[in-house]
């Protein structure tokens, strides 16, 4: 392994989800539903099989049908006005979006802000890129984190090049406000930076929060690549659909890079998302009732089992800490959860510079069945401190 990929060893992902296996642990690890998405779509997705859409090279941009229905989502959801042939460019994943926008848009030196605890594959992919990272770290107060934005201020330098956001932010569950977004874009106008959000939960927001794009604040419309994916809204993370939109120059830079990593990304589920994202409100307004719905039931059987839990704004993971339970190493709790009660879940501090600033945190997915969320809930109440 080179240098830069060094520090870089199995995600964290992989490790819970292999221990979840070998252990039969319900595992509240990794974030993956246990129910697939709507039927419709994977119709869609056999005709497209069938009917030979797909199944050889498609375009490089993505196939023009999903172009389109991004675009048309784009404005509908948010009134954002994206040209489908130039403004968009599907992508394998989030995954392959984030990697390709760091690799087209950094220079070797550059410096990276990314918000703190940051999503894995951020630290590594700026790694190839390489840049250099620099986190904001977001704090816990009152019960949910925050970003502090005269620290965000204070991290940018001459040698800034790009803020790589996340709202709704896996894993602390923050959704940024409209105040903290239009703060976050003066500063981004006022220092001439480049802005990718990965805001892959962009449906997943509960209470009143509000999910609002950056691209849509004064000045971001040309600075800003916005990244989502068919695997978080519409439950069909194998997939790995993705996508982003930004400007055409921009979207042809990150092109570029996509096109030495993966050509093109799978043709047929493109076909089927196209339609997915062209489904009724309804669909979307559901989706999130039914997480909403079991964010509550796992966090309150989270607090009966006697966690110290942060309420999640948006996403479907809670982050929660383990000092109630007289135990500080998130890591080392994580790897003996399935013996002590058989629920696995994912310890926050790998997605920190520096662990102990995670220390004691611990993540839960509820994009599980009620019955399974009930059941890890039963469990981990067994073991209570
Ligand atoms: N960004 C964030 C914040 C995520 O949580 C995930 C999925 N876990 C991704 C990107 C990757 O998405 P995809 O599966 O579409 O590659
Ligand atoms: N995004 C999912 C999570 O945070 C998992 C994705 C992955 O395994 N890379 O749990």
């Amino acid at each position: 392994l080179n240098r830069r990929l060094a520090e870089f060893g199995t995600t964290i992902f992989a490790e819970m989800s292999a221990l979840a296996l070998r252990t039969g642990s319900i595992n509240l690890g990794q974030g993956f539903p246990d129910t697939d998405g709507p039927e419709e779509v994977r119709e869609a997705a056999v005709r497209a099989l069938r009917d030979g859409r797909g199944n050889q090279y498609p375009p490089g941009p993505g196939v023009p049908e999903l172009r389109a229905a991004v675009a048309a989502h784009q404005k509908r959801r948010y009134g954002l006005t994206v040209d489908p042939d130039t403004e968009v460019l599907v992508t394998a994943g989030a995954t392959e979006a984030i990697a390709a926008a760091l690799l087209a848009l950094v220079e070797p030196g550059d410096e990276v802000i990314a918000l703190e605890p940051y999503y894995d594959s951020y630290a590594a992919c700026i790694a190839m890129a390489g840049g250099a990272r620099v986190p904001v770290t977001l704090r816990p107060r009152e019960g949910r984190f925050h970003l502090d934005l005269d620290e965000l201020r204070d991290a940018v330098t001459d040698r800034t090049r790009l803020l790589l956001l996340n709202t709704p932010h896996n894993p602390t569950g923050t959704v940024l406000t409209r105040g903290e977004l239009a703060a976050i874009a003066e500063l981004a106008v006022e220092r001439d930076l480049l802005v990718v959000t990965d805001e892959v939960y962009e449906h997943l927001v509960f209470d009143d929060a509000e999910h609002i794009p950056l691209a849509t604040f004064p000045g971001m419309r040309d600075r800003t690549v916005t990244i989502s994916s068919a695997g978080k809204t519409f439950s069909f993370t194998g997939w790995k659909v993705g996508w982003i939109t930004a400007n055409g120059p921009l979207v042809s830079a990150v092109r570029t890079a996509k096109q030495y990593l993966t050509y093109v990304s799978a043709g047929p589920f493109q076909y089927a998302i196209a339609e997915a994202l062209r489904l009724p409100d309804s669909y979307f307004d559901g989706f999130r009732a039914d997480l909403h719905r079991k964010r509550d039931l796992l966090g309150d059987g989270l607090r009966a089992a006697g966690f110290e839990v942060y309420q999640p704004q948006g996403t479907y993971f809670i982050t929660t800490d383990i000092t109630p339970f007289g135990e500080k190493d998130a890591h080392a709790f994580c790897r003996a959860l399935p013996e002590r009660c058989g629920v696995v879940a994912v310890p926050n501090s790998v997605f920190y510079d520096d662990p102990d600033a995670g220390r004691s945190q611990v993540r839960f997915t509820f994009c599980k069945r009620d019955d399974v969320l009930h059941e890890a809930a039963d469990r981990l109440h067994r073991m209570a401190p």
